[in-house]
């Protein structure tokens, strides 16, 4: 679909129709744990949407999936606000477009020369509260405005501190994943139990952190990276590279391959880096997040209804990694 050529109301008519399945596969992805279409596929289409909207501001409709947080709230969990909301983060898929968010950036605000790069860990988005160093409350996304309760399933996850190394009161976001081994042996053995597998890593880990029964959780052992705040100033670090170093200070698992960077070619090196080095990980990424590395110019650059402006996630090619088990093909 190329939206150069079309009308307003030729864009309209395509645009209504793309949001219907991507809502239905957004279903399928969050709510389900079961994709039926490769994520790859649905960037696609949920770009050629981006595209035309951008093209044709006036027909954005409220309930777009490009306006709001995937994600779901299940009845099963009790209903947690974010009063800071839990956003998504744009993404690009060449270096070309990579580069143009950068000089954009750099360009409109002259002071950004300092990018903190990040593997984007391919998991799901959790928060976890603290009150006097002490955890409270574990969160899923949601819809980003309201996620599930899941503190009883949080505390079976080793990683997870249950108290920090200091009494303060601090929301602190991150990743919860499932290893690749982990993910192996889970559908081994549901294989033989005669279940229904996972399609990915991501996927098994959402499903095993939405669990009514956290023993379930606790025998998935999932693992998690931290790496952001709800609210900056309850930390001492200025920088996003100093959170990730203060976090890890505070009892958190974070994943240690950062690495600031000062020019386009720095960036574009650390990207070609975890490219090739992707498969040697013991966990999926499917990008690389690059982040303006100033708290406070963050705060100043700000986000849009769904992402924020100071970030950018650069998606690797689909190039998926098979693994034969029992004659079945799971992708890692
Ligand atoms: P996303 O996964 O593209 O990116 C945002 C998320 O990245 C954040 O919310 C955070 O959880 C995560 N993240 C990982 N490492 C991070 C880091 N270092 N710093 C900051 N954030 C980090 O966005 P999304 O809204 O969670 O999901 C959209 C994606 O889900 C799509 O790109 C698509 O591939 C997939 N999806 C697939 C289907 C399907 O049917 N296959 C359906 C819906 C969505």
């Amino acid at each position: 679909l190329s939206s150069e050529n079309l009308t307003e109301q030729e864009a309209r008519q395509a645009a209504d129709e793309l949001r219907p399945q991507l809502i239905r596969w957004g279903k399928e992805y969050y709510e389900n744990d079961q994709p039926s279409v490769p994520d790859a596929e649905y960037d696609q289409v949920y770009n050629q949407l981006v595209k035309l909207e951008e093209q044709f501001p006036n027909i954005v409709t409220s309930d777009s999936p490009t306006q709001q947080v995937g994600g779901n709230v299940d009845s099963d969990f009790t209903k947690v606000k974010h009063p800071i909301p839990m956003l998504s983060l744009g993404d690009v898929f060449s270096k070309e477009e990579l580069n143009n968010f950068i000089e954009r950036l750099q360009k409109e605000y002259p002071e950004d020369q300092e990018f903190n790069c990040e593997l984007k860990i391919d998991g799901l988005s959790i928060s976890l509260r603290y009150e006097n160093g002490i955890l409270v409350q574990g969160s899923t996304r949601g819809n980003g405005k309201i996620g599930e309760d899941i503190t009883k399933n949080i505390k079976m996850i080793p990683s997870i501190p249950q108290k920090l190394t200091r009494p303060i009161n601090i929301e602190v976001r991150g990743e919860c994943y499932m290893s690749k081994t982990e993910f192996l042996k889970l559908n081994e053995r549901r294989q033989i139990d005669g279940k229904t597998t996972f399609a990915n890593p991501r996927n098994a880990a959402a499903g095993s952190l939405r669990q009514l029964d956290p023993k379930v959780t606790a025998e998935r052992h999932l693992s998690t990276f931290m790496y952001n705040v709800a609210d900056y100033s309850d930390l001492q670090a200025t920088t996003q590279s100093g959170m990730l170093k203060e976090l890890k200070e505070l009892g958190f698992t974070v994943d240690e391959d950062f690495q600031v960077a000062y020019t386009i070619d720095e960036i574009n090196q650390y990207v070609d880096k975890y490219q090739q080095q992707r498969n040697d990980l013991s966990y999926g990424i499917d990008g690389i997040v690059i982040k303006t590395n100033s708290l406070p110019l963050q705060m100043k650059i700000g986000h849009t209804v769904k992402v924020p402006k100071w970030a950018i996630a650069y998606k690797f090619s689909p190039e998926e990694v098979k693994v034969k088990i029992n004659d079945i093909e799971w992708t890692v």
